[in-house]
């Protein structure tokens, strides 16, 4: 029998207020799956990520991370938190803390991991980000490339099993952009489950299994990278895609 689905979305719906802004999105990934996801702004990308680990409220269709489906319940949305780590295109590091502590915060208080055990552990994910020697600055004194991969670095002490991005580059300066990808493909490399919101086309074409296409809160088009790119389906993928590559 095939393996479960890490992540699975089945018929989803959701509203803001009388706005319809997801609609009847199925979607389905697989463990170690790589899925990149793209379309026009306001398309509806961020809103379906932030359903994943329950940002966001769905009112119908069912969301199922890890075996354990999104609801009311406040232990499954624990539950899957702990198993999900998120990178926001703003990296939304805490200001006051240096980069250690905003490292060790959630293993500490989340987890109960022991003091020393969780610094081990963030200046493990810190070499793997190529910036152990930030350690003890504070996220004003680093760059947007840096402050991101720290970010990253900070869900991974988390040891999620899917990682979800939602435009991780788009707040960088075009110099910075290819360290932050640079890390993603490790990741990647290293057989992570990642659901990425990006324009980064270069990025998609390295790394997805899968590319969905989102436009007007649907998703409209879900193809392996080869056939998106080379064929798309879609006449609003073809548009999208000539306008950004
Ligand atoms: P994308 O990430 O593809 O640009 P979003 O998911 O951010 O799209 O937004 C989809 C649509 O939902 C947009 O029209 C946006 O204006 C609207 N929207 C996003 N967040 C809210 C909110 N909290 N309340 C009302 N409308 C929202
Ligand atoms: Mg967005």
């Amino acid at each position: 029998m095939a393996e479960a689905p890490v992540v699975e979305l089945i018929d989803v719906q959701k509203w803001y207020g009388a706005f319809h802004v997801l609609k009847d999105l199925s979607l389905s990934v697989g463990k170690g799956e790589k899925v990149v996801v793209c379309g026009p702004s306001g398309s509806g990308k961020s809103t379906m990520i932030r359903c994943i680990n329950r940002l966001e409220v769905h009112q119908a269709g069912r969301i199922v991370v890890g075996g354990v489906e999104l609801g009311d319940d406040v232990k499954a949305i624990e539950t899957i938190r702990k198993d999900v780590g998120m990178v926001f295109q703003s990296f939304n590091l805490f200001p006051h803390l240096t980069v250690l502590e905003n490292l060790t915060l959630a293993p500490l208080w989340v987890k109960h991991v022991p003091k020393a055990e969780a610094e081990e552990l963030a200046m493990h994910y810190l070499e793997r980000v190529h910036i152990p020697e930030q350690a003890n600055k504070y996220p004003g004194q680093l760059s947007g490339g840096q402050q991101q991969r720290v970010a990253i670095a900070r869900s991974l002490c988390m040891k999620p099993s899917i990682m979800l991005f939602d435009e991780p580059t788009s707040a960088l300066d075009p110099e910075m952009v290819k360290e932050v990808l640079d890390v993603m493909i490790g990741l990647a490399e290293d057989g992570m489950t990642m659901i990425c919101v990006t324009h980064e086309m270069g990025f998609a074409r390295a790394v997805a299994d899968t590319m969905v296409f989102m436009d007007e809160g649907r998703i409209v088009e879900t193809a392996p990278p080869t056939q998106f790119f080379a064929d798309p389906r879609n006449e609003r993928t073809r548009q999208f895609l000539g306008q950004i590559i």
